[in-house]
């Protein structure tokens, strides 16, 4: 059957009028991903029986006339950093390739009791440790455009399976840019929502302040009905805040308006954004004012800092949440050594990856009593400064607009592996939502000449999900969804 073609509203509608079985639907979406899979790897594991069980349960459910929940019987994929319990979660690291969680992360618990299918656990950075989904304990994810390039990361396996329909809808962790980042390089949807709208109890911390689940779409309408299912207060999760609205897709429907549209000019004058991207992004620019949006250029200075102030945050709580996997408390533990401190030292070494220690160690040197105040006291009075500087754009802007990524997607084993090369710095436009907790809602600005996706990124103040998902619908429905890869290749 063509889901390809169908939203997630579509698709739960063709459920309920029996155009087609969840099994059918289950079975089309495992036969993409039969074709596609060997190729792309989106996957570490693939949950094949348990989703044709689900299929078959909701087709039962079905047809005793039972009203479901909007997700029901809908295949969709979960970064491997989400726990699900009885179902191997490895993040994608050598520590915890055996691991099978005892609980379900709180999203995850949602989807099972909105009777959503599992097509398996998606690839991703080790510890979402990354931005290609190269360092990968496991294999690499190949980007469904063009295979010989990076689907971006962490939830780099995430992006690829809805890119590629080997998923209709999937979860990644955003630290600083996992979900928007891969969604733009795949050409898919995704949100970042304001830091504890979505619980992140079970999903392995990276960095506590700032990470957050994010839903990944190919429109943006699934993505506002991914959020209406998973936004809910979780009193578990420290940081867990309540929503403000009862639904994400009315207001993505409400009229556009005449927004203001804050246009950071500084951002489209760097050396390292590619012409076709930043073209592409003031071909957005101007359809929105064509539309009646009020488009005002805004002054941001903090973007260099910013890259500085997440790296060293991140990989601060990053170096204080992998302390507990040591081979004793968590994670596999080595043969080697006899004494505690061997163990230790043995399993860490063995069981992470490169990345995965030059965060820790950079994170270990910035905490040292003689480096605190000049790394991470600093890095905290950025946060500070680049909050006050969203925060006063904001008084008078409804959103900004920006670049997610300055080129689009790379080859794969391209980029060097030393810190603060381009690496890093590709990454930092979408580090300000990460750092100020502001919602930010990545979605295809188009594709370059080569056939590549490139992606926009809609920032706004706290709680506006619902005004970003309006602008971005309305982008979207003047230019219809992006081609898929297999249109493209056609
Ligand atoms: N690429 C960024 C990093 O490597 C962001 C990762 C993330 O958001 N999980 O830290």
């Amino acid at each position: 059957m063509d889901y390809r073609s169908m939203q997630l509203q579509q698709l739960a509608d063709g459920l309920r009028a029996r155009d087609f079985s969840s099994r059918e639907l289950t079975e089309s979406v495992f036969a993409a991903i039969d074709k596609t899979e060997p190729v792309v790897g989106a996957y570490i594991t693939l949950t094949r029986d348990i989703a044709m069980k689900q299929a078959d349960r909701v087709d039962a459910l079905l047809s005793e006339g039972r009203e479901l929940p909007p997700l029901a019987g809908i295949p969709g994929a979960l970064k491997d950093n989400i726990a699900t319990a009885g179902i191997r979660t490895t993040n994608a690291s050598r520590m915890l390739a055996d691991f099978v969680p005892p609980n379900d992360a709180f999203v995850w618990r949602i989807l099972r009791q909105q009777e959503m299918v599992l097509t398996g656990k998606a690839n991703m950075d080790e510890f979402a440790m990354g931005h290609s989904t190269e360092t990968s304990a496991f294999h690499r994810t190949r980007n469904p455009y063009d295979t010989s390039r990076v689907p971006g990361g962490s939830s780099g396996g995430s992006a690829a399976a809805v890119a590629s329909g080997e998923a209709c809808f999937a979860l990644g962790s955003d630290t600083g840019g996992s979900v928007r980042q891969p969604a733009a390089l795949c050409g898919i949807v995704g949100m970042r929502p304001t830091y504890g709208l979505i619980s992140r109890r079970g999903v392995t911390t990276f960095s506590s302040s700032l990470d957050q689940i994010g839903p990944m779409t190919r429109s943006v309408r699934d993505n506002a009905l991914l959020l209406d299912v998973l936004a809910f207060f979780d009193e578990k999760d420290a940081q867990s805040v309540a929503r403000r609205t009862d639904s994400f897709v009315r207001e993505a429907d409400a009229p556009f308006g005449q927004p203001v549209i804050g246009w950071p000019q500084s951002y489209f004058e760097l050396n390292d954004l590619r012409g076709d991207v930043k073209a592409l992004l003031e071909k957005a620019r101007d359809f929105y004012a064509s539309i009646g949006a009020r488009i005002v250029p805004v002054d941001l200075k903090t973007l260099d800092a910013c890259l500085a102030g997440y790296y060293i945050i991140s990989s601060a709580e990053g170096f204080s949440s992998m302390n507990r996997f040591d081979g004793i408390h968590y994670g596999r533990r080595s043969d080697g050594g006899n004494s505690l401190e061997d163990i230790y030292f043995h399993s860490r070494s063995e069981g992470l990856g490169t990345e995965v220690k030059r965060r820790i160690l950079l994170g270990c040197y910035a905490l040292t009593q003689e480096n605190y105040g000049d790394y991470y006291l600093k890095a905290a009075k950025v946060r500070t400064i680049v909050k006050r500087e969203f925060e006063a754009i904001f008084r008078t802007c409804d959103a900004i607009l920006t670049p997610v990524t300055a080129t689009p997607a790379w080859p794969l084993g391209s980029h060097p592996e030393e810190m603060g090369g381009g690496k890093y710095s590709n990454d930092r436009f979408t580090l300000p939502p990460s750092l100020t907790g502001m919602p930010a809602l990545e979605l295809p600005a188009g594709m370059t000449g080569e056939g590549l996706p490139v992606g926009m990124q809609l920032i706004g103040p706290r709680f506006s999900e619902g005004a970003l998902y309006r602008l971005a619908a309305a982008f979207e429905d003047a230019h219809g969804l992006l081609p898929t890869p297999e249109e493209v290749k056609a």
